[in-house]
Protein backbone atom coordinates (compact mmCIF):
# COMPACT_ATOMS: atom_id res chain seq x y z
CA UNK A 1 0.00 0.00 0.00
CA UNK A 2 1.52 3.59 -0.83
CA UNK A 3 1.43 6.03 1.56
CA UNK A 4 -1.09 9.07 1.68
CA UNK A 5 0.58 12.55 2.49
CA UNK A 6 -1.38 14.76 4.04
CA UNK A 7 -1.06 18.65 4.97
CA UNK A 8 0.19 19.45 8.94
CA UNK A 9 -1.82 22.12 10.44
CA UNK A 10 -2.43 23.28 14.11
CA UNK A 11 0.50 20.53 14.95
CA UNK A 12 -1.10 17.98 13.47
CA UNK A 13 -1.99 15.92 9.88
CA UNK A 14 -4.58 17.29 8.37
CA UNK A 15 -6.80 15.64 5.24
CA UNK A 16 -6.92 18.14 1.99
CA UNK A 17 -10.53 19.07 1.07
CA UNK A 18 -10.20 18.95 -2.30
CA UNK A 19 -10.39 15.49 -3.13
CA UNK A 20 -7.25 15.21 -5.42
CA UNK A 21 -3.87 13.92 -5.13
CA UNK A 22 -1.03 13.12 -7.04
CA UNK A 23 1.24 10.33 -7.12
CA UNK A 24 4.75 10.28 -5.58
CA UNK A 25 7.60 8.00 -7.67
CA UNK A 26 10.51 6.85 -6.30
CA UNK A 27 12.62 7.86 -9.50
CA UNK A 28 15.55 4.43 -9.53
CA UNK A 29 12.64 2.26 -10.01
CA UNK A 30 9.68 4.45 -11.67
CA UNK A 31 7.64 2.87 -8.65
CA UNK A 32 4.50 4.76 -7.05
CA UNK A 33 5.22 5.09 -3.44
CA UNK A 34 2.48 7.60 -2.38
CA UNK A 35 -0.34 9.94 -3.13
CA UNK A 36 0.34 13.45 -2.14
CA UNK A 37 -2.80 15.20 -1.10
CA UNK A 38 -3.45 18.41 -2.94
CA UNK A 39 -4.50 21.76 -0.91
CA UNK A 40 -7.89 23.74 -2.42
CA UNK A 41 -8.54 27.47 -1.44
CA UNK A 42 -10.06 26.24 2.35
CA UNK A 43 -7.23 24.05 3.12
CA UNK A 44 -4.66 27.22 2.89
CA UNK A 45 -7.33 29.14 4.74
CA UNK A 46 -7.26 26.98 7.51
CA UNK A 47 -3.19 26.74 7.54
CA UNK A 48 -3.18 30.59 7.15
CA UNK A 49 -5.35 30.91 9.80
CA UNK A 50 -3.68 28.68 12.70
CA UNK A 51 -0.71 29.95 12.05
CA UNK A 52 -2.35 33.75 12.53
CA UNK A 53 -3.43 32.24 15.88
CA UNK A 54 -0.06 31.25 16.49
CA UNK A 55 1.22 34.74 15.69
CA UNK A 56 0.60 36.69 19.04
CA UNK A 57 2.31 34.40 21.41
CA UNK A 58 5.23 33.27 19.93
CA UNK A 59 6.34 36.41 18.27
CA UNK A 60 5.98 37.75 22.12
CA UNK A 61 8.11 34.77 23.64
CA UNK A 62 11.93 36.31 24.57
CA UNK A 63 14.22 35.37 21.37
CA UNK A 64 16.06 33.24 23.91
CA UNK A 65 13.04 31.06 24.61
CA UNK A 66 12.47 30.71 21.12
CA UNK A 67 15.91 29.87 20.50
CA UNK A 68 15.56 27.02 22.49
CA UNK A 69 12.96 25.44 20.58
CA UNK A 70 15.09 25.54 17.53
CA UNK A 71 18.00 24.20 19.65
CA UNK A 72 15.71 21.13 20.63
CA UNK A 73 14.92 20.55 17.22
CA UNK A 74 18.91 20.73 16.10
CA UNK A 75 19.45 18.14 18.59
CA UNK A 76 16.65 16.00 16.81
CA UNK A 77 17.51 16.76 13.36
CA UNK A 78 20.97 15.23 14.34
CA UNK A 79 19.58 12.46 15.41
CA UNK A 80 17.62 11.63 12.47
CA UNK A 81 19.82 13.21 9.68
CA UNK A 82 19.90 10.38 7.77
CA UNK A 83 16.17 9.08 8.07
CA UNK A 84 15.89 12.81 6.48
CA UNK A 85 18.41 11.74 3.86
CA UNK A 86 17.43 8.47 3.07
CA UNK A 87 13.58 9.75 2.18
CA UNK A 88 15.29 12.47 0.01
CA UNK A 89 16.91 9.38 -2.20
CA UNK A 90 13.56 7.55 -2.14
CA UNK A 91 11.45 10.51 -3.67
CA UNK A 92 14.13 12.61 -5.31
CA UNK A 93 16.42 9.86 -6.55
CA UNK A 94 19.93 11.82 -5.38
CA UNK A 95 22.13 10.01 -3.70
CA UNK A 96 22.42 9.49 -0.50
CA UNK A 97 25.86 10.96 0.58
CA UNK A 98 24.76 13.67 -1.66
CA UNK A 99 21.16 14.03 0.33
CA UNK A 100 23.30 13.19 3.19
CA UNK A 101 25.37 16.77 2.42
CA UNK A 102 22.18 18.74 1.89
CA UNK A 103 20.52 17.96 5.34
CA UNK A 104 23.93 19.03 6.80
CA UNK A 105 23.70 22.46 4.47
CA UNK A 106 20.12 22.68 5.81
CA UNK A 107 21.37 21.68 9.68
CA UNK A 108 23.80 24.85 9.19
CA UNK A 109 20.99 26.90 8.87
CA UNK A 110 19.21 26.08 12.14
CA UNK A 111 22.37 26.25 13.88
CA UNK A 112 22.57 30.11 12.65
CA UNK A 113 19.19 30.26 13.68
CA UNK A 114 19.59 29.47 16.88
CA UNK A 115 21.48 32.86 17.38
CA UNK A 116 18.21 34.73 17.68
CA UNK A 117 19.10 36.94 20.81
CA UNK A 118 22.18 37.77 18.82
CA UNK A 119 20.67 38.28 15.84
CA UNK A 120 17.70 40.22 16.59
CA UNK A 121 20.44 42.84 18.65
CA UNK A 122 19.72 46.55 17.58
CA UNK A 123 21.58 49.72 18.10
CA UNK A 124 20.94 52.78 20.27
CA UNK A 125 22.00 56.07 20.42
CA UNK A 126 22.05 57.49 24.08
CA UNK A 127 21.54 61.63 24.21
CA UNK A 128 19.77 61.79 20.75
CA UNK A 129 19.44 65.24 21.71
CA UNK A 130 18.95 66.49 24.66
CA UNK A 131 17.26 63.79 27.55
CA UNK A 132 16.32 61.78 24.09
CA UNK A 133 17.11 58.26 23.38
CA UNK A 134 16.46 56.41 20.14
CA UNK A 135 16.75 52.99 19.24
CA UNK A 136 15.41 50.68 16.69
CA UNK A 137 13.43 47.45 17.19
CA UNK A 138 13.21 44.83 14.20
CA UNK A 139 9.85 42.86 15.15
CA UNK A 140 8.47 40.00 12.93
CA UNK A 141 6.26 40.44 10.14
CA UNK A 142 3.44 37.89 11.40
CA UNK A 143 2.65 34.77 8.83
CA UNK A 144 4.95 34.04 6.32
CA UNK A 145 5.23 31.50 4.02
CA UNK A 146 7.88 29.40 1.67
CA UNK A 147 7.30 27.54 -1.82
CA UNK A 148 9.92 25.44 -2.78
CA UNK A 149 11.32 23.08 -4.96
CA UNK A 150 11.99 19.16 -5.57
CA UNK A 151 15.78 19.83 -5.91
CA UNK A 152 16.20 20.53 -2.42
CA UNK A 153 13.32 19.25 -0.22
CA UNK A 154 15.12 19.71 3.32
CA UNK A 155 17.73 22.41 2.54
CA UNK A 156 15.98 24.92 0.96
CA UNK A 157 12.52 25.00 3.40
CA UNK A 158 15.86 25.38 6.00
CA UNK A 159 16.88 28.38 4.16
CA UNK A 160 13.76 30.35 5.15
CA UNK A 161 11.65 28.52 8.25
CA UNK A 162 14.95 28.80 10.95
CA UNK A 163 15.11 32.47 10.67
CA UNK A 164 11.43 33.22 10.24
CA UNK A 165 10.57 31.65 13.08
CA UNK A 166 13.60 32.33 14.96
CA UNK A 167 12.60 36.33 14.45
CA UNK A 168 9.48 35.37 15.94
CA UNK A 169 7.15 34.91 12.89
CA UNK A 170 4.30 32.21 12.18
CA UNK A 171 5.41 29.77 8.97
CA UNK A 172 3.48 27.97 6.37
CA UNK A 173 5.22 25.56 3.97
CA UNK A 174 4.45 24.46 0.29
CA UNK A 175 6.72 21.89 -0.13
CA UNK A 176 7.18 20.44 -4.24
CA UNK A 177 4.60 17.93 -4.82
CA UNK A 178 7.26 15.35 -5.97
CA UNK A 179 8.85 14.86 -2.91
CA UNK A 180 6.74 15.31 -0.17
CA UNK A 181 7.43 13.09 2.69
CA UNK A 182 10.59 15.11 4.23
CA UNK A 183 8.39 18.42 4.90
CA UNK A 184 5.94 16.34 7.26
CA UNK A 185 8.45 14.64 9.00
CA UNK A 186 10.12 18.51 9.96
CA UNK A 187 7.14 19.05 11.27
CA UNK A 188 6.82 16.02 13.58
CA UNK A 189 10.75 16.71 14.59
CA UNK A 190 9.41 20.47 15.31
CA UNK A 191 6.48 19.49 17.61
CA UNK A 192 8.42 16.81 19.63
CA UNK A 193 11.49 20.16 20.27
CA UNK A 194 8.31 21.81 21.65
CA UNK A 195 6.98 23.87 19.31
CA UNK A 196 3.84 25.88 20.19
CA UNK A 197 0.70 23.81 17.67
CA UNK A 198 -0.05 26.39 14.80
CA UNK A 199 3.58 27.81 14.53
CA UNK A 200 4.94 25.83 12.03
CA UNK A 201 2.08 24.01 9.16
CA UNK A 202 2.58 22.42 5.42
CA UNK A 203 -0.04 22.45 2.75
CA UNK A 204 0.82 20.08 0.20
CA UNK A 205 -0.25 21.06 -3.64
CA UNK A 206 0.96 23.01 -6.41
CA UNK A 207 -0.66 25.95 -8.33
CA UNK A 208 -3.67 26.58 -6.91
CA UNK A 209 -1.99 26.27 -3.34
CA UNK A 210 0.71 28.49 -4.03
CA UNK A 211 -1.60 31.59 -5.59
CA UNK A 212 -3.95 30.87 -2.57
CA UNK A 213 -1.05 31.79 -0.49
CA UNK A 214 0.27 34.68 -2.28
CA UNK A 215 -2.63 36.61 -2.84
CA UNK A 216 -4.04 35.93 1.07
CA UNK A 217 -4.05 38.85 2.81
CA UNK A 218 -3.11 37.27 5.97
CA UNK A 219 -0.01 36.36 4.45
CA UNK A 220 2.65 39.26 5.10
CA UNK A 221 5.36 37.47 3.32
CA UNK A 222 6.77 34.89 1.05
CA UNK A 223 9.81 33.38 -0.10
CA UNK A 224 9.52 31.44 -3.27
CA UNK A 225 12.81 29.13 -4.91
CA UNK A 226 12.40 27.30 -7.99
CA UNK A 227 12.10 28.37 -11.95
CA UNK A 228 12.54 31.92 -13.16
CA UNK A 229 8.85 32.05 -15.01
CA UNK A 230 7.29 31.13 -11.72
CA UNK A 231 9.72 33.41 -9.61
CA UNK A 232 8.91 36.04 -11.89
CA UNK A 233 4.90 35.32 -11.24
CA UNK A 234 5.14 35.32 -7.36
CA UNK A 235 7.54 38.53 -7.41
CA UNK A 236 4.99 40.39 -9.49
CA UNK A 237 1.70 38.66 -7.96
CA UNK A 238 2.88 38.52 -4.32
CA UNK A 239 4.23 42.21 -4.67
CA UNK A 240 0.90 43.08 -6.42
CA UNK A 241 -1.36 41.87 -2.61
CA UNK A 242 1.25 43.95 -0.77
CA UNK A 243 3.34 41.54 0.10
CA UNK A 244 6.76 41.43 0.96
CA UNK A 245 8.53 38.64 -1.48
CA UNK A 246 12.24 37.32 -2.40
CA UNK A 247 12.20 34.75 -5.16
CA UNK A 248 14.97 33.11 -6.11
CA UNK A 249 14.75 31.72 -10.01
CA UNK A 250 16.59 29.45 -12.49
CA UNK A 251 20.17 29.40 -13.42
CA UNK A 252 23.15 28.91 -16.14
CA UNK A 253 26.16 28.61 -14.14
CA UNK A 254 29.59 28.85 -16.00
CA UNK A 255 32.79 27.69 -15.25
CA UNK A 256 35.49 29.63 -16.92
CA UNK A 257 38.59 27.66 -17.30
CA UNK A 258 42.10 29.94 -17.72
CA UNK A 259 45.36 28.54 -19.74
CA UNK A 260 47.10 28.44 -16.36
CA UNK A 261 44.68 26.54 -14.37
CA UNK A 262 45.30 23.05 -13.08
CA UNK A 263 43.76 20.80 -15.60
CA UNK A 264 43.17 17.82 -12.92
CA UNK A 265 41.13 19.76 -10.81
CA UNK A 266 39.28 21.58 -13.57
CA UNK A 267 38.32 17.96 -14.77
CA UNK A 268 37.54 17.14 -11.39
CA UNK A 269 35.37 20.14 -10.46
CA UNK A 270 33.51 20.04 -13.86
CA UNK A 271 32.21 16.39 -13.43
CA UNK A 272 31.60 17.48 -9.75
CA UNK A 273 29.64 20.10 -10.66
CA UNK A 274 27.96 18.92 -13.70
CA UNK A 275 27.31 16.05 -13.17
CA UNK A 276 26.16 15.39 -9.18
CA UNK A 277 22.73 15.80 -8.01
CA UNK A 278 21.66 14.76 -11.68
CA UNK A 279 22.86 18.24 -12.85
CA UNK A 280 19.82 19.36 -11.15
CA UNK A 281 20.92 22.09 -8.71
CA UNK A 282 20.51 25.52 -9.13
CA UNK A 283 24.55 25.80 -8.74
CA UNK A 284 25.49 23.28 -11.09
CA UNK A 285 27.78 23.94 -13.37
CA UNK A 286 25.97 23.91 -17.16
CA UNK A 287 28.58 25.16 -18.86
CA UNK A 288 32.08 25.24 -19.29
CA UNK A 289 34.05 27.99 -20.93
CA UNK A 290 37.57 27.31 -22.04
CA UNK A 291 39.96 30.63 -22.59
CA UNK A 292 42.23 29.47 -25.22
CA UNK A 293 42.71 26.10 -27.27
CA UNK A 294 45.30 24.79 -25.24
CA UNK A 295 43.06 24.48 -21.80
CA UNK A 296 40.20 22.81 -24.21
CA UNK A 297 42.85 20.43 -25.46
CA UNK A 298 43.95 19.39 -22.42
CA UNK A 299 41.12 18.81 -20.68
CA UNK A 300 38.32 17.43 -23.08
CA UNK A 301 40.07 13.56 -23.27
CA UNK A 302 39.52 13.33 -19.76
CA UNK A 303 36.26 14.85 -19.42
CA UNK A 304 35.01 12.49 -22.22
CA UNK A 305 35.94 9.21 -20.44
CA UNK A 306 35.26 10.78 -17.06
CA UNK A 307 31.78 11.39 -18.16
CA UNK A 308 31.75 7.70 -19.88
CA UNK A 309 32.48 6.69 -16.53
CA UNK A 310 30.25 7.94 -14.16
CA UNK A 311 28.57 5.48 -11.70
CA UNK A 312 25.24 5.64 -12.39
CA UNK A 313 23.31 3.80 -9.84
CA UNK A 314 20.47 3.31 -7.74
CA UNK A 315 20.83 6.34 -5.45
CA UNK A 316 20.98 3.96 -2.12
CA UNK A 317 23.81 2.46 -3.60
CA UNK A 318 27.10 3.76 -1.60
CA UNK A 319 28.95 3.60 -5.19
CA UNK A 320 26.50 5.54 -6.70
CA UNK A 321 28.32 9.04 -8.13
CA UNK A 322 25.10 10.08 -9.95
CA UNK A 323 21.37 8.89 -9.56
CA UNK A 324 18.14 8.95 -12.02
CA UNK A 325 16.23 12.39 -12.77
CA UNK A 326 12.95 13.24 -10.57
CA UNK A 327 10.44 12.51 -12.82
CA UNK A 328 9.55 10.87 -16.49
CA UNK A 329 8.83 13.94 -17.66
CA UNK A 330 11.71 16.04 -16.67
CA UNK A 331 13.82 13.00 -18.60
CA UNK A 332 11.55 14.13 -21.63
CA UNK A 333 12.69 17.65 -21.15
CA UNK A 334 15.91 16.83 -20.69
CA UNK A 335 16.27 14.25 -23.92
CA UNK A 336 14.64 17.15 -25.89
CA UNK A 337 17.24 19.55 -25.13
CA UNK A 338 20.10 16.85 -26.00
CA UNK A 339 17.92 16.41 -29.29
CA UNK A 340 18.21 20.28 -29.80
CA UNK A 341 21.61 20.53 -29.46
CA UNK A 342 22.25 17.97 -31.93
CA UNK A 343 19.92 20.40 -34.49
CA UNK A 344 21.56 23.26 -33.83
CA UNK A 345 25.30 21.88 -34.68
CA UNK A 346 26.46 21.37 -31.56
CA UNK A 347 29.22 18.02 -30.57
CA UNK A 348 27.62 15.33 -29.01
CA UNK A 349 30.96 13.99 -27.02
CA UNK A 350 29.31 12.05 -25.00
CA UNK A 351 25.58 10.91 -25.39
CA UNK A 352 23.42 10.34 -22.19
CA UNK A 353 20.92 8.81 -24.05
CA UNK A 354 22.34 5.83 -24.17
CA UNK A 355 22.40 4.74 -20.95
CA UNK A 356 19.80 1.52 -19.83
CA UNK A 357 18.45 2.02 -16.08
CA UNK A 358 19.22 -1.92 -16.36
CA UNK A 359 22.66 -2.02 -15.03
CA UNK A 360 21.53 1.09 -12.38
CA UNK A 361 20.66 -1.71 -10.43
CA UNK A 362 17.77 -4.28 -9.64
CA UNK A 363 14.53 -2.92 -10.24
CA UNK A 364 15.68 0.39 -12.11
CA UNK A 365 14.79 -0.94 -15.28
CA UNK A 366 11.46 1.23 -15.11
CA UNK A 367 13.20 4.18 -13.83
CA UNK A 368 13.73 7.68 -15.09
CA UNK A 369 17.77 7.17 -16.45
CA UNK A 370 19.79 9.50 -18.18
CA UNK A 371 23.46 9.38 -18.71
CA UNK A 372 26.18 12.17 -18.66
CA UNK A 373 25.89 13.65 -21.81
CA UNK A 374 29.13 16.08 -22.87
CA UNK A 375 28.33 18.94 -25.76
CA UNK A 376 31.76 20.71 -27.32
CA UNK A 377 31.41 23.77 -30.20
CA UNK A 378 28.78 24.98 -28.23
CA UNK A 379 27.71 28.98 -29.56
CA UNK A 380 26.10 31.71 -27.62
CA UNK A 381 22.87 31.58 -30.01
CA UNK A 382 21.88 27.83 -28.92
CA UNK A 383 19.05 26.92 -26.85
CA UNK A 384 21.34 24.73 -25.01
CA UNK A 385 23.28 27.40 -24.33
CA UNK A 386 21.00 30.09 -23.44
CA UNK A 387 18.46 27.94 -21.51
CA UNK A 388 17.96 26.21 -17.87
CA UNK A 389 18.05 22.15 -18.91
CA UNK A 390 18.41 21.00 -15.24
CA UNK A 391 19.95 17.73 -16.22
CA UNK A 392 23.10 15.89 -16.54
CA UNK A 393 24.48 18.12 -19.65
CA UNK A 394 27.14 19.99 -20.09
CA UNK A 395 27.91 22.37 -23.01
CA UNK A 396 31.50 23.75 -23.53
CA UNK A 397 32.55 26.78 -25.57
CA UNK A 398 35.62 28.20 -26.15
CA UNK A 399 36.67 32.04 -26.09
CA UNK A 400 39.81 33.84 -27.21
CA UNK A 401 40.38 35.48 -23.91
CA UNK A 402 39.45 36.72 -19.88
CA UNK A 403 37.54 39.72 -21.12
CA UNK A 404 35.69 38.19 -23.63
CA UNK A 405 34.66 35.03 -20.65
CA UNK A 406 33.82 37.52 -18.90
CA UNK A 407 31.79 39.35 -21.57
CA UNK A 408 29.61 35.99 -22.66
CA UNK A 409 28.83 35.62 -19.09
CA UNK A 410 27.74 38.95 -18.27
CA UNK A 411 25.65 38.49 -21.16
CA UNK A 412 23.72 35.72 -20.22
CA UNK A 413 20.53 36.53 -18.52
CA UNK A 414 20.79 34.26 -15.45
CA UNK A 415 23.49 35.35 -12.71
CA UNK A 416 23.05 32.82 -10.36
CA UNK A 417 26.64 31.51 -9.96
CA UNK A 418 29.69 31.20 -11.25
CA UNK A 419 33.54 29.74 -11.11
CA UNK A 420 37.11 30.44 -11.97
CA UNK A 421 40.07 28.30 -12.49
CA UNK A 422 43.48 30.00 -12.62
CA UNK A 423 46.28 30.37 -10.45
CA UNK A 424 46.68 34.09 -11.42
CA UNK A 425 45.90 36.53 -8.04
CA UNK A 426 44.69 39.62 -9.94
CA UNK A 427 42.87 37.75 -12.40
CA UNK A 428 40.83 36.33 -10.03
CA UNK A 429 40.55 39.69 -8.45
CA UNK A 430 39.21 41.38 -11.68
CA UNK A 431 36.82 38.47 -12.13
CA UNK A 432 35.31 38.91 -8.94
CA UNK A 433 34.99 42.46 -9.29
CA UNK A 434 34.23 42.50 -13.33
CA UNK A 435 31.38 39.36 -13.24
CA UNK A 436 27.45 40.17 -13.32
CA UNK A 437 26.89 37.18 -10.70
CA UNK A 438 25.81 37.14 -7.15
CA UNK A 439 27.55 33.99 -6.29
CA UNK A 440 31.82 33.70 -6.96
CA UNK A 441 33.84 30.49 -6.46
CA UNK A 442 37.80 31.25 -7.45
CA UNK A 443 38.93 27.34 -7.91
CA UNK A 444 35.94 26.67 -6.04
CA UNK A 445 33.16 25.06 -8.50
CA UNK A 446 29.99 25.33 -6.17
CA UNK A 447 30.67 28.44 -4.21
CA UNK A 448 26.85 28.41 -2.33
CA UNK A 449 27.31 30.66 0.70
CA UNK A 450 27.59 29.37 4.09
CA UNK A 451 24.07 30.06 6.79
CA UNK A 452 25.67 32.99 8.30
CA UNK A 453 26.61 34.85 4.65
CA UNK A 454 23.14 34.66 2.80
CA UNK A 455 22.29 33.36 -0.89
CA UNK A 456 21.13 34.73 -3.90
CA UNK A 457 21.73 35.51 -7.32
CA UNK A 458 21.21 38.40 -9.58
CA UNK A 459 19.16 39.32 -12.88
CA UNK A 460 16.84 36.95 -13.81
CA UNK A 461 18.05 34.24 -10.64
CA UNK A 462 16.28 36.23 -8.21
CA UNK A 463 13.39 38.90 -7.94
CA UNK A 464 13.42 41.13 -4.90
CA UNK A 465 15.95 42.83 -2.88
CA UNK A 466 17.00 40.31 -0.30
CA UNK A 467 19.08 37.05 -0.15
CA UNK A 468 17.98 34.11 1.56
CA UNK A 469 19.36 33.52 5.08
CA UNK A 470 22.08 35.03 6.90
CA UNK A 471 21.79 38.62 7.89
CA UNK A 472 19.40 39.00 4.90
CA UNK A 473 17.29 36.64 5.72
CA UNK A 474 17.13 37.96 9.13
CA UNK A 475 16.31 41.35 8.22
CA UNK A 476 13.48 39.58 5.38
CA UNK A 477 11.76 38.52 8.19
CA UNK A 478 11.71 41.72 10.16
CA UNK A 479 10.50 45.23 10.23
CA UNK A 480 12.28 47.71 11.72
CA UNK A 481 10.95 50.34 13.73
CA UNK A 482 12.47 53.52 15.42
CA UNK A 483 11.61 54.59 18.76
CA UNK A 484 12.60 57.75 20.39
CA UNK A 485 11.53 58.44 23.79
CA UNK A 486 11.76 61.17 26.33
CA UNK A 487 10.27 61.96 29.87
CA UNK A 488 7.63 64.07 30.85
CA UNK A 489 10.21 65.98 33.58
CA UNK A 490 12.37 66.49 30.06
CA UNK A 491 9.60 68.14 28.19
CA UNK A 492 9.93 72.04 27.75
CA UNK A 493 7.24 73.88 27.90
CA UNK A 494 5.61 75.65 24.40
CA UNK A 495 4.75 73.57 21.13
CA UNK A 496 8.24 73.63 18.40
CA UNK A 497 7.02 74.55 14.96
CA UNK A 498 10.53 74.35 13.12
CA UNK A 499 11.44 70.36 12.15
CA UNK A 500 13.20 68.96 15.27
CA UNK A 501 16.82 68.74 15.15
CA UNK A 502 19.42 68.02 17.34
CA UNK A 503 19.57 70.48 20.22
P1 LIG B 1 9.13 24.99 -10.16
O1 LIG B 1 9.22 26.45 -10.46
O2 LIG B 1 8.44 24.12 -11.12
O3 LIG B 1 8.37 24.77 -8.76
C1 LIG B 1 8.73 25.48 -7.60
C2 LIG B 1 7.49 25.62 -6.71
O4 LIG B 1 6.48 26.35 -7.41
C3 LIG B 1 6.86 24.28 -6.33
O5 LIG B 1 6.47 24.34 -4.99
C4 LIG B 1 5.68 24.17 -7.28
O6 LIG B 1 4.62 23.41 -6.72
C5 LIG B 1 5.28 25.61 -7.49
N1 LIG B 1 4.69 25.85 -8.83
C6 LIG B 1 4.95 25.17 -9.97
N2 LIG B 1 4.23 25.69 -11.00
C7 LIG B 1 3.53 26.72 -10.50
C8 LIG B 1 2.62 27.66 -11.07
N3 LIG B 1 2.30 27.64 -12.37
N4 LIG B 1 2.09 28.60 -10.27
C9 LIG B 1 2.41 28.66 -8.96
N5 LIG B 1 3.26 27.79 -8.37
C10 LIG B 1 3.83 26.83 -9.12
O7 LIG B 1 10.62 24.51 -9.87
P2 LIG B 1 11.14 23.01 -9.65
O8 LIG B 1 11.10 22.30 -10.96
O9 LIG B 1 10.49 22.41 -8.48
O10 LIG B 1 12.66 23.29 -9.24
C11 LIG B 1 13.68 23.49 -10.18
C12 LIG B 1 13.92 24.96 -10.44
O11 LIG B 1 14.22 25.63 -9.22
C13 LIG B 1 15.10 25.22 -11.34
O12 LIG B 1 14.78 26.24 -12.24
C14 LIG B 1 16.20 25.66 -10.38
O13 LIG B 1 17.21 26.46 -10.96
C15 LIG B 1 15.40 26.42 -9.40
N6 LIG B 1 16.11 26.54 -8.13
C16 LIG B 1 16.65 27.75 -7.83
C17 LIG B 1 17.36 27.91 -6.67
C18 LIG B 1 17.96 29.24 -6.33
O14 LIG B 1 18.38 29.39 -5.21
N7 LIG B 1 18.03 30.21 -7.23
C19 LIG B 1 17.52 26.84 -5.78
C20 LIG B 1 16.94 25.61 -6.10
C21 LIG B 1 16.22 25.48 -7.29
Amino acid sequence: MTQSITNWISGARAETTSGQQLPVYNPATGAVTGQVQLSAQQDVDAAVSSAKAAFPAWSNLSPLRRSRVLNKFLALLNDHRDDLARMITAEHGKVFTDAQGEVMRGIEIVEFACGAPQLLKTDFTDQVSTNIDNWTLRQPLGVVTGITPFNFPVMVPMWMFPVALATGNTFVLKPSPLDPSPSLFIAELLKQAGLPDGVFNVVQGDKDAVNALIEHPDVQAVSFVGSTPIANHIYETGARHGKRVQALGGAKNHLVVMPDADIDQVVDALIGAAYGSAGERCMAISVAVFVGDDAAEKVMPKLIERTRELKVLNGTNLEAEMGPIVTRAALERITGYIDQGVQEGAKLLVDGRNFNGQTAGEGCGDGFWLGGTLFDNVTPDMRIYKEEIFGPVLTCLRVKDFAEAVDLINAHEFGNGVSLYTRDGHIAREFGRRIQVGMVGINVPIPVPMAWHGFGGWKKSLFGDMHAYGEEGVRFYTKQKSIMQRWPQAIAKGAEFAMPTSH
